[in-house]
């Protein structure tokens, strides 16, 4: 793999961003980075940003631009990060997209993956959603981890995230059509995006995304 390779995930809640981002950060050897990851753990671990972002995320809005920001650059210099990442949840405004520009230099992302899937699917999708809160497992309402609320890799609460009942879905849809679509057309106007169908299995979309990375020589 030549240079930093630096991969951006677009798709909408549910879409099954963190699924493929995990899988791909293994075959790749380089970070899943996300963001929505990243200030969840800050809300368990009660840090100060923690504290100051967990009603915003438990509406289901966004937090600002500056802080998530500051903090994908210090992301960024940690030694996993230096090979490359998969950015999963952001950019997600377009302040955010020219952030990322200035860490990286515009031509630092090498693709960028939009993963399609229609908001019915994804509404289906995250209402069923359990989550580990200690290591971000993710599983459906009908596992037996979700039934016990014990997870099967860490042994951690299996619980349904606040921002996964029906009013704080549609919050983030709508800001996801808002804010994080039109930067579909920023990156394509850079010849960056690979449309991917994210509605299928998740081996079946790994299977893609495996040969998309291979084709701009990532893997
Ligand atoms: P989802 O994409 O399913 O909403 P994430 O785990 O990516 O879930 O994000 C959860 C929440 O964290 C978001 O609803 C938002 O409040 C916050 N968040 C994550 N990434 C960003 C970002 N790049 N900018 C602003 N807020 C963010």
């Amino acid at each position: 793999m030549a240079g930093r390779a630096i991969v951006v995930v677009l798709g909408k809640q549910g879409a099954g961003k963190g699924t493929q981002c995990d899988r791909l950060s293994e075959n790749l050897g380089i970070p899943h980075v996300s963001t929505g990851d990243i200030l969840r753990a800050a809300v368990r671990e009660r840090t100060p940003l923690g504290l100051e972002v967990e009603s915003v995320l438990a509406a289901g809005n966004l937090v600002s631009d500056d802080l998530v920001n500051r903090l994908v650059e210090e992301r960024f210099v940690q030694t996993d990060a230096l090979r490359g990442a998969l950015l999963d949840g952001f950019p997600r405004t377009p302040g955010q997209a020219e952030a990322l520009d200035t860490f990286l230099g515009e031509d630092g992302i090498k693709v960028v993956i939009d993963l399609e899937v229609s908001s019915e699917l994804v509404i289906e999708r995250l209402s069923s959603r359990r989550v580990c809160q200690e290591c971000g497992a993710i599983y459906k309402d009908t596992d037996v981890a979700a039934i016990s609320g014990t997870c099967e890799r860490c042994g951690g609460d299996v619980i349904q995230r606040p921002d996964d009942f029906p009013d704080a879905i549609a919050r983030r849809l709508d800001t996801y059509e808002r804010d994080t679509a039109p930067l579909k057309e920023f990156y394509e106007r850079r010849g960056l995006v690979v449309t991917v169908d994210g509605s299928r299995s998740p081996d079946e979309v790994t299977a893609d995304l495996v040969e998309v990375l291979k084709s701009r020589d990532l893997t």
